[in-house]
């Protein structure tokens, strides 16, 4: 497979024209370097191994890639974003949910531990799109059997660096056990120590690595 070249803007990406009018709506006026160079692999539906810095625009990237090919009338997970704490998942959540304003009915969940349990899993019932949170806590519904991943599309691993840092190793490789294939798979990472390219070389398809060393 030959890498799809980067774009400079995301009017030459073929998104839905609610996500693309609603960019303009957040101020997004230009792609940032990570989001240049792994759009175009993320739309393209290939897996990437993303390395670049905090702040540098990693969410938007691989939002999008979740948002363009979400089936909203399809009550299914869709999409699951892994990352190493609460906050980070919330912050996601949230940018995802920004970036979904204009599209109708979208749901993204967050599930974290610390957060109650059964509450959780009501929320599950009602249904969800996208599912965000911290590995212990999705791979306990995963054992509780109140979460189906049958039906994903893509996993991202966000910060996977810190996930291994923080002893997540067990809960990520329990959770991916249970994935479909094939299915896109997406990691983000700052730095990358040998375990996880392991990880990676288990789990991904043909990944595309892009390292991005300049903010924009
Ligand atoms: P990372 O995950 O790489 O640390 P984030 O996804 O959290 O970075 O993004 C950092 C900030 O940049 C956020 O406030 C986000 O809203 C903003 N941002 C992302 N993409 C763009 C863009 N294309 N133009 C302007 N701001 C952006
Ligand atoms: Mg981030």
């Amino acid at each position: 497979m030959t890498t799809p070249a980067p774009v400079t803007t995301f009017d030459s990406l073929s998104l839905n024209p609610s996500l693309l009018n609603n960019l303009t709506s957040l101020g997004y006026h230009q792609p940032t370097s990570i989001q240049t160079q792994s759009l175009p692999i993320i739309l393209a539906g290939e897996d990437l191994i993303a390395q670049s810095k905090t702040g540098s625009g990693k969410t938007a990237a691989f939002g999008l890639g979740l948002l363009q090919q979400l089936d909203s009338k399809d009550f299914t997970i869709q999409g699951l974003v892994l990352c190493p704490t609460r906050e980070l998942a919330d912050q996601v959540a949230e940018e995802i949910r920004r970036l979904a304003r204009q599209m109708p009915n979208v749901k993204v969940l967050t599930l974290c531990g610390g957060s109650n349990l059964a509450a959780q899993q009501s929320s599950l019932q009602q249904g969800a799109h996208i599912i965000v949170g911290t590995p212990g806590r999705i791979e306990e519904h995963l054992r509780q059997q109140t979460l189906s991943l049958s039906g994903l599309k893509t996993l991202v691993l966000d910060e996977a660096d810190r996930m291994l840092e923080m002893g997540f190793q067990p809960a990520i490789e329990a959770i991916l056990a249970t994935l479909p294939t094939p299915r896109q798979t997406l990691l983000f990472s700052a730095t990358f120590p040998d375990a996880i390219a392991q990880m990676a070389s288990h789990v991904m398809h043909n990944p595309i690595t892009i390292k991005v060393a300049i903010q924009h």
